[in-house]
């Protein structure tokens, strides 16, 4: 990887949206950039090995994964990315000082560091808003907003499914409960980044956050 932007804030504040803005943008500036996603690595993971094994059983229990384990499991995916030429994006890594400091040494091995980090800063109220109308195609997992659903039998412009639900991690009680486990790391890692970060008003258009996103991100 040529640069590491890392986005940070809570779920449902935009960060994959503007990813893959950015990741398009930067393509079609001939430049090369990947995106890594937590989440979808976790929904993915087809991994059977001890470390693979040993962070799903943490999660089936519903208990907060281990530094230490969440750190031995990203850096299989981040060790992908090591030669490869281009931008990286991490969404959901680093989520804690812990995993920030393992980053940081990690990188070093590589004679690479953490050159950007953006943080989407929002509020508890307005992401309960957004994610209680976020749907999500059970086929091909594109998300809609409810607005754009046109008539009831809308179907995925993305695969042609009719399978259109509410994606089931966004129940009211799921959404509070992440976003409490963001607000219990968020400060630490803001401070640990605080040379470098971009801070976002999550709030704003998504046009107006790809801008700004886009021009520091080109500034360095
Ligand atoms: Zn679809």
């Amino acid at each position: 990887m040529d640069r590491l932007i890392c986005f940070i804030g809570p779920p449902g504040s935009g960060k994959g949206t503007q990813a893959r803005i950015l990741i398009n943008t930067l393509y079609s500036n001939d430049k090369k950039a990947f995106f890594l996603e937590t989440g979808v690595l976790l929904k993915n993971d087809i991994r059977d090995d001890k470390i693979s094994n040993e962070f799903f059983d943490y999660m089936k229990l519903g208990k907060l994964v281990p530094d230490d384990i969440v750190n031995d499991w990203m850096s299989v995916y981040l060790l992908n990315y090591i030669s490869k030429s281009g931008i990286l994006i991490l969404d959901g890594f680093p989520r804690t000082l812990g995993q920030a400091i393992f980053l940081d040494i990690f990188l070093k091995k590589y004679d690479k560091k953490v050159d950007a980090v953006i943080n989407f800063d929002i509020k508890r109220e307005a992401v309960i808003n957004r994610l209680a109308k976020r749907l999500l195609c059970e086929n091909c997992s594109k998300t809609f907003i409810l607005e754009e659903l046109t008539d009831l039998n809308f179907k995925c412009n993305n695969c042609g499914s009719n399978r259109i639900n509410k994606r089931n991690d966004d129940s009211n009680i799921a959404i509070n409960r992440r976003f409490d486990d963001y607000c219990v790391t968020k400060d630490l890692l803001i401070n640990h980044y605080k040379h470098y970060i971009l801070d976002i008003d999550a709030n704003n258009s998504v046009q107006s956050i790809a801008n700004k996103i886009f021009r520091y991100i080109d500034s360095f």
